[in-house]
Parts: structure tokens; sequence; C-alpha cells
């Protein structure tokens, strides 16, 4: 006989989520915990009147206290339980997706939208990148790359996470080869017929912006012979794909040097000429091209991530109001935008409510041709809208 799991009680009135299968119980909804769980410990959570909701991993750091994983009461959250929801997200790429293919790069294993809250896991060839982005996660990182490698066979796993989530989680996490071969500094995958090199250790994100690609394929089809700037390039993704798909010329911009290097080499690797780099800052770029009265027929906004919290929201969008209005200035008529957000905080309206002002203000003519999210291996969970982060929304300028 097992013990009995520790509990944790819901107050009054707040069990509708998470009998919708919402993963996060925030502090503010638990009324007691019993049973004295450790950090990373496995829970039930249970109603005010006891009854039970689900279980979850308990973390007291957090301000997600409990990550609920199921939702049936005699399922255990062990190896076994971890091992078929791996295998669930594995078959979601190779099975519905056909993405396993050679060197080819894809997300794996993406948290709540894989209903495993606190893992991402990224393939880069033969290499695996793992986040993780919970305490009781990173607790049990031995089992997941043992499992990782069990069903994966990679040639090694580098672990790899963003900054501050140890602060929010209350984890120590030390980046660096997991299990297997550490990874080579440039790794070498395809995407699309296009290769990039992929540095997994110092590359931005875990190496790539995996989400993009099939925007990036949905934004050439606008480019043959179009004179196309991309701005907040990276390593060259929509700008190279542009150049490929015929466009009469293509401007990279980016503010990193070692962003720029890396898009140079893949430029290079995939004999695109026709391509020029520029270390700039964007705002500061656009305006400048727009003193010269330079202009362009298509123009691709993928900045970072402007709002991490919900204070950030006004100033964020102040930004994306300033970057639309420079890209109305520099678009020749019938020019085509491609105007990417991954803030989740920031709505698939707000975001398209600032180009729709920014066009009026311009006084120009705006049509939405698409409104696109982030490629299926980042799948939206139901249960979870918040999983659904990044809009790439293309309209033509008239
Ligand atoms: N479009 C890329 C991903 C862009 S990520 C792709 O398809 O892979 C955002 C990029 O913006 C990063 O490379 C970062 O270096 C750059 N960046 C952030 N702020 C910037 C600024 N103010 N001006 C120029 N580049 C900036």
């Amino acid at each position: 006989m097992t013990p009995p799991l520790p509990k944790v009680l819901l107050k009054p009135q707040r069990a509708q989520p998470f009998f919708g299968r919402h993963p996060w119980v925030f502090a503010g909804a638990i009324d007691a915990v019993s049973g004295d769980p450790a950090d990373g410990a496995e829970v039930e959570l249970r109603t005010t009147a006891g009854t039970f909701v689900a279980r979850g991993l308990y973390n007291s750091q957090s301000k997600i206290r409990v990550r609920l994983y199921s939702w049936e009461p005699e399922v255990p959250l062990d190896r076994a339980f971890w091992k078929a929801r791996l295998e669930r997200a594995i078959s979601l790429r190779h099975n519905v997706l056909n993405l396993n293919q050679p060197n080819a790069a894809y997300r794996v294993v993406f948290s709540e939208a894989d209903f495993l809250s606190g893992l991402v896991v990224d393939r880069y060839g033969d290499w695996l990148s793992v986040q993780f982005t919970a305490f009781a996660t990173a607790q049990r990182k031995e089992m997941f790359a043992e499992l990782l490698t069990e069903l994966l066979l990679p040639k090694g796993i580098y672990l790899r996470t963003e900054k501050g989530i140890g602060k929010l989680e209350g984890a120590e996490i030390h980046d660096g080869p997991l299990r297997g071969e550490p990874p080579s500094a440039e790794i070498a995958v395809e995407e699309n017929g296009l290769k990039f090199v992929v540095n997994l250790s110092e590359g931005q994100k875990t190496g790539y912006y995996l989400d993009q690609r099939n925007n990036r394929a949905a934004a050439a089809r606008y480019a043959h012979g179009r004179r196309v700037l991309d701005a907040f390039c990276y390593s060259g993704g929509f700008g190279l794909y542009a150049a490929k798909a015929g466009a009469a010329e293509v401007e990279c911009v980016d503010a990193s040097d070692a962003a720029l290097a890396l898009a140079k080499k893949n430029a290079e690797a995939n004999g695109l000429d026709r391509v020029t780099f520029v270390a700039a800052d964007v705002f500061d770029h656009l305006s400048t091209r727009a003193k010269e009265g330079k202009t362009y027929d298509m123009i691709v906004l993928d900045p970072p991530k402007f709002a991490r919290d919900r204070r950030a929201v006004p100033d964020a969008i102040r930004g994306y109001r300033r970057l639309h209005s420079l890209a109305m200035k520099l678009l020749d008529k019938d020019g085509i935008l491609v105007s990417c957000c991954c803030s989740g905080l920031i709505l698939p309206e707000e975001h398209e409510d600032v180009i729709v002002q920014t066009a009026i203000d311009a006084k120009r003519d705006l049509q939405i041709l698409e409104r696109r999210g982030a490629a299926p291996d980042h799948p939206v969970a139901a249960t979870c809208r918040e999983t659904a982060y990044l809009k790439c929304w293309i309209g033509r300028v008239n």
C-alpha cells in the first residue's frame, strides 16, 4: 500500500477552472495544504468538500503552487505516466506532422501545450535541447533525460533554461550537457530546404526560433521580385526564405552582431547573394531609412517579446505602434507587411488593432491576407489557451 498523497484543498467556488482541466493552481485559490508535501512532490487537488479534482506536483516557492497533470484519481504520476505523455507528444511530431526527418529541427515537447507543464524539448538534428521551467520537472531531470534518450536516441541532450526561471520556481538550474556527447558549437539543420546553423549553448532561445517555420514559408510566397526588409532577423529566417523565393533584394537588420554573424553564415551556406546585413537598432534604422526616402515592397517585423508581464503591456503597445508607423512610411504601394508578435499577453485583436490604427493614421488602405499562429509543433492546448502566444499577420498596404 502506498501512503495517501498530501492534499491541497481549494477555496470554495474556486474549483471550476480545474475541473475544466486548466493546469495552473495559483496560491490564491488554495485554502489549505495537508500532509506537508515537499517541493516537487505529488499531491491531490480537492474541492472544499473533499471531492477529488486532479493530481499534480507541488511547489511552495512558485506562484503556481500546483501544476496539474492528470484528472484520473487512480493513476500515479510515475515513470510510466511521464513516458506515455512524452510518447504522445513525440507521436504528434512524428506521426501526424511528419517532422522526423534527417537534420530536422522541431519542438518535441511544448510544456502545457503537450500536457507536460514545465518541460520544453527541442530537437536539432541529433541533439536535444531541454528546458525545465518548473521546480518539479527540474527535480526529475535524470528521469526525463533517460526517457528522452530511450525514445529518441539522441547523440546528446543539452540543458538550456530561459533566464529567470530558477528565481520564479526556486530551483537551481545549471545549463550544460545533461547526457551523451556535448553538442558541437554549430549544428547544421534543415528547414524547408534551407540550411541553418544552430548554436545550442549560445544561440538565442534554445538556438533558433522554431515556431516561425511555417510563417517564414508563408511570407516567402509574397517575396518574389520584391525589395524586402527583414527587421529583427536573428539568424536570417525570414530574409533567407525571401531571398530563396526570388526577392529582388533583401536587407536583414538586427542589433546583435552574433546574430548577424550567424545570418551571414546561413546566407553563404545556402548560396544566397542579394542579401545585405545591417547591425543596427531597428527603430533607428527604420527612421534613418524613412528620412533617406528609401522604400520597400515587403517588410517583416519580428521583434522580441516586448511585454514580459502585464504591467509592461502599455509600453509594449506603444513600441509596436512606433514600429508599425515607421513601416507604413517605408512600404511602397501594394507593399506586403508581415507583422509578428510573440508576447502572449498581447491578444491577436490587440496586435491587429495596432496595425489597423497605424495604417489609418498613415492614410493607407490595408487588407488582411493571413492571420497565423505558431507552427503546429507548438500546438495550443484547448484547456490552456495561454499556450497560444505567437501572432503572424500578413497584410497588403496600398
Ligand atoms: N526573425 C527571427 C527571430 C527574431 S528574434 C527568425 O526568424 O529567426 C528577435 C531578434 O531581435 C533578436 O535577434 C534580437 O537580437 C533582435 N533585437 C531585439 N531588439 C532589437 C532592436 N531594438 N533592434 C534590432 N534588433 C533587435
